[in-house]
């Protein structure tokens, strides 16, 4: 099963990542702020994850790792 994960402190909260997955299964995590100050990104429904990688190739700061 594909895993996401996300190293939350250094997201900036851009939101590309949410934009680009076919599943629309990413968020910003309205209710959290990290160490940057910003709602990070995060996965909702992890088991409708494709593998695709795409959120990883888009985000622009290297947050996101997509295992299969
Ligand atoms: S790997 Fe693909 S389907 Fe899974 S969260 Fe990233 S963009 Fe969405
Ligand atoms: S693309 Fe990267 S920096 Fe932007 S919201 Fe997604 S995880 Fe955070």
């Amino acid at each position: 099963m594909a895993k996401v994960t996300f190293d939350t402190d250094r997201c900036k909260g851009c939101g590309l990542c949410v934009g680009v997955c076919p599943r629309k299964i990413l968020v910003l995590a309205k209710d959290k702020i990290n160490k940057k100050g910003h709602n990070p990104a995060e996965i909702v429904d992890q088991d409708k994850c494709i593998a695709c990688a795409f959120c990883a190739t888009m985000c622009p700061d290297c947050v996101i790792t997509v295992e299969k």
